[in-house]
């Protein structure tokens, strides 16, 4: 996906990244919400939540959820609470085609997000 920013970024292109393996990067928002606000995303192209359907995926996310309590744990936010979230197309807030999960902390959050 040569088009793809989070590609770029996650492949190391452009950007800076706070965490990377094999199949998982992360990188700190642009734009954050929150005073802790990282993204995490597949290395391979994902566009959004609803594509994922094979059991291989499946373990992307689970190492995607390891690598948030990492960055969760990192960052100091773990005992105050954290928030991961994933916005699946437009009326949800997805606003970069390629996977990605916020890691969200160090304030206090709201319910029902708006
Ligand atoms: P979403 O609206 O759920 O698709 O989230 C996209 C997120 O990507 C937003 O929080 C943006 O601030 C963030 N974002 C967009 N471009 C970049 C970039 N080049 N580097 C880091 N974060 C970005």
């Amino acid at each position: 996906m040569a088009e793809c920013i989070f590609c770029k970024i996650a492949t190391g292109e452009v950007g800076k990244l706070v965490y990377e393996d094999e199949y998982v990067a992360a990188f700190d928002d642009l734009n954050p919400q929150a005073p802790v606000h990282v993204l995490i995303v597949p290395k391979k192209h994902i566009a959004r939540l609803s594509d994922l359907s094979e059991p291989a995926d499946g373990e992307i996310v689970g190492r995607i959820m390891i690598v948030a309590n990492r960055l969760a744990r990192e960052r100091g936010i773990t005992d105050d609470g954290y928030r991961v979230v994933v916005n699946c197309n437009e009326a949800a807030g997805q606003s970069v085609w390629h996977l990605h999960f916020h890691l969200l902390g160090g304030r206090t959050m709201t319910w029902p997000p708006g």
